[in-house]
């Protein structure tokens, strides 16, 4: 899962919110492309798989899930590793803050945008709903404490949970999160997809419940234009949990996502520790 939302994350930080025209020239996933205007894109990943590398560390190091405990944790993956594609005031109060408490202290968690959502994947390893709900309801909190932020971070967590409990086809993603969260999540999405946490979900469960293998729901993720690296990251983690879903990243796209200290090896590593923590029968 970590892997496959990294590479999702890298691909579309190159195209995210480039003109359409572009993305349809470019959105050929034979390789990772550079953002035209900002330093994002070319295999690095960005915000969305950093702060899910947060969630992951935090399931496999067993820590109690506490604010203090994640606010570390979010202060922790950035300092060791600062990366652009954070939104830019966000950045800033990541660089200001030194510690979990400060962050807590000095954030103003009101956003209802999607980045509770985008790191909320490995969520969905834990080993019931009502567990997944509460943990990420507690993650999401702390930055995204409105109905929208938490809401768009349940469903996201839900997805994986959904494939890797084998609860029904990829067509009955939506329905099953509509029986969990509030929201039109089995509502079909068309059009560009803005920055509010839901529309990056539905354009996700979209793209899963349409197309068949993980190169195509990233090829269309993308597709969709506008923030479609919340967009590709939220849809790869729960597709690479499904086993109705073809496993078919291009190998150029895994190959050349960076590799450094957090990079690919990193990542299959951490993937690894996650499933031999959760899946135990495997
Ligand atoms: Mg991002």
């Amino acid at each position: 899962m970590i892997l496959e939302l990294a590479v999702g994350d890298a691909y579309g930080a190159g195209l995210e919110y480039v003109n359409k025209v572009l993305v349809n020239k470019l959105n050929n996933l034979q390789s990772y492309h550079q953002h035209p205007n900002h330093p994002i894109g070319g295999g690095k990943y960005t915000d969305d798989t950093q702060m899910s590398l947060a969630i992951a560390e935090l399931l496999v190091e067993g820590t109690e899930w506490t604010p203090l405990n994640l606010a570390n944790k979010f202060v922790e993956v950035f300092k060791r590793d600062p990366r652009p594609g954070y939104a830019g005031g966000f950045y800033k109060f990541l660089q200001e803050v030194e510690t979990g408490e400060e962050f807590l202290q000095k954030i103003r968690p009101e956003s209802d945008k999607s980045g509770a959502a985008m790191r909320a994947g490995p969520l969905g390893f834990l080993p019931n709903i009502k567990k997944v709900i509460k943990y990420s309801t507690i993650q999401a909190r702390i930055t995204h404490d409105t109905p929208l932020g938490i809401n768009a971070a349940v469903a996201s967590a839900l997805m994986p949970y959904y494939f890797i409990n084998n609860l029904g086809t990829k067509e009955n993603l939506g329905k099953f999160i509509e029986n969990h969260v509030e929201g039109n999540w089995n509502m079909p999405w068309t059009g560009e997809v803005g920055e509010k946490g839901y529309m990056s979900v539905r354009a996700a469960i979209t793209a899963i419940a349409e197309e068949d293998s993980l190169s195509k729901i990233l090829k269309r993720s993308v597709d969709f234009g506008g923030d479609i690296d919340t967009v590709a990251t939220i849809a790869m983690a729960a597709a690479a949990c499904s086993s109705e879903i073809k496993q078919d990243l291009p190998k150029e796209l895994i190959e050349n996502l960076e590799n450094g200290t957090y990079g690919r090896d990193y990542l299959i590593d951490l993937d690894n520790k996650l499933k031999r923590k959760f899946r135990k029968n495997e």
